[in-house]
């Protein structure tokens, strides 16, 4: 029986600078451990993708988690980011709030999620802003809840008619 859960993490955020990066230094995500980071750098690793706040049903006997297309009633569609992100806690009390140390865990988090794929040891796909330098380059990329048909939660959906494979 699959039951809802973990709605979304906190990291459909607002545009942040990314750090500076020095020329010829590596970049801060190469050489600092998530829990490295101060917060500047660690809000920059989100590239606003919103895919993590499609809602996730868990299956009660196995533990696992699947996704549906229906995405929080917070989210701007049109550009993957919460509409109040600052009160987003309170808003969705289920919100869950991102750390270092839940990064390793989430493994619920989409596959092209910073912090999934740096917790895991791996790159920064050649898309994301810090690369790039520019937040469009994910819509660009058709990564993200604007490269999907999504449907925004009513209150009033059953999420296992909304199933769909994972990200
Ligand atoms: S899935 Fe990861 S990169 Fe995408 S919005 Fe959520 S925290 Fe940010």
């Amino acid at each position: 029986m699959l039951k809802p859960t973990l709605p979304k993490s906190y990291k459909s955020s607002q545009e942040v600078a990314a750090p500076k990066v020095s020329n010829g230094d590596a970049p801060f995500w190469e050489t600092k451990t998530l829990a490295e980071m101060n917060f500047e750098e660690w809000e920059s690793l989100c590239d606003g993708c919103g895919l993590c706040c499609l809602n996730k049903l868990q299956d009660e006997d196995t533990d696992e988690i699947a996704y549906t297309c229906v995405v929080c009633s917070y989210s701007d569609v049109t550009t993957g980011r919460c509409k109040d992100y600052d009160n987003r806690n309170t808003n969705v009390p289920t919100c869950v709030q991102l750390t270092a140390e839940l990064a390793s865990e989430f493994h619920w988090l989409p596959t092209t999620c910073a912090y999934r794929l740096l917790a895991a040891g791996a790159a920064l796909p050649s898309w994301h802003p810090l690369i790039t330098g520019d937040p469009k380059s994910v819509q660009q990329a058709k990564v993200g809840l604007t490269a999907i048909k999504v449907v925004v939660d009513n209150g009033q959906l059953d999420y296992e008619d909304y199933l769909i494979d994972a990200l």
